[in-house]
């Protein structure tokens, strides 16, 4: 990650920079692509960040158009997830054989986009849908042999993508999602809590940390020690440990997690 900070863009006229939330959030897709957090902007320093044509208003169209969405990196078939709690409010075809999947965060509108048709309804959702951050979304869409999440922010209200020809009046509800992904990438829990609960079971046992769940809480800053190894919240907050600690993000307390951990608790 650089220092680098994001450049109000454009600048004779910058668009608002959208809310970066308090509390917890996570990184919306969950990938084993290698570039899975970068997220590409122009600089302050006028330098690049990540992939120039990835960025928020990179131009599009042979310059006809700007890109109004930051592109996150991710393999078709990847789980898109909400980055907070909220609503769906709206799911259309978007591009191809994309779709573009609305929600409601309350102080921000996410187009969660570039998902699979089959969304919403391979996860039990509707337009109306009340989703918990990290709750799975959608899926990354097959395009040509890529996919990605195309990655929008909107002023509340918002009920469908805008698009900005160059030269024309910016779209009003328009905001850039530099920042607001810059601290979701930096914060942001990228794991399946339930599933890493599980896991947590046997080896609370195997590795027998599961007798010292007062002392591992206490060190992973929960307010509430964890009463049992497959405590959900537990796996979250080893998550968040992990990425702090520049181990492998799982929320799995495993052989090397705990080795590295036992000195911490
Ligand atoms: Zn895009």
């Amino acid at each position: 990650m650089s220092n680098n900070e994001p450049a109000a863009v454009p600048n004779s006229d910058p668009i608002p920079f959208a809310p970066v939330p308090a509390g917890v959030c996570f990184w919306p897709v969950r990938t084993g692509d290698s570039s899975k957090r970068v997220v590409s902007f122009l600089g302050a320093d006028s330098t690049f960040v990540g992939n120039e044509s990835r960025r928020f208003l990179a131009l599009r169209n042979d310059g006809a158009r700007y890109h109004v969405g930051l592109d996150l990196y991710g393999i078709p078939g990847d789980a898109v997830v909400a980055c907070r709690d909220g609503k769906v409010v709206n799911f259309y075809n978007f591009y191809k054989n994309s779709y573009a999947l609305l929600i409601n965060h309350g102080d921000v509108v996410v187009n969660y986009s570039e998902v699979a048709a089959d969304s919403l309804k391979n996860n039990g959702l509707g337009v109306g849908s009340q989703v918990k951050g990290g709750q799975r979304i959608g899926t990354v869409a097959q395009l040509d042999e890529n996919g990605m999440c195309h990655f929008e922010t909107y002023t509340p209200g918002t009920e469908a993508n805008a698009r900005w020809p160059v030269g024309e009046k910016r779209p009003a509800n328009l905001l850039n999602p530099t920042k607001l992904l810059l601290h979701l990438a930096e914060n942001g829990i990228g794991i399946d809590a339930a599933a890493a609960a599980a896991k947590n079971r046997a080896l609370g046992q195997s590795l027998e940390w599961q007798t010292k769940l007062a002392e591992i809480g206490h060190a992973l800053g929960m307010g509430v020690a964890p009463d049992r190894a497959d405590d959900p919240a537990l796996a979250l907050a080893v998550a968040k440990w992990q990425l702090a600690n520049k181990l492998v993000e799982d929320g799995v307390i495993g052989p090397i997690t705990w080795d590295s951990f036992k000195r911490a608790v």
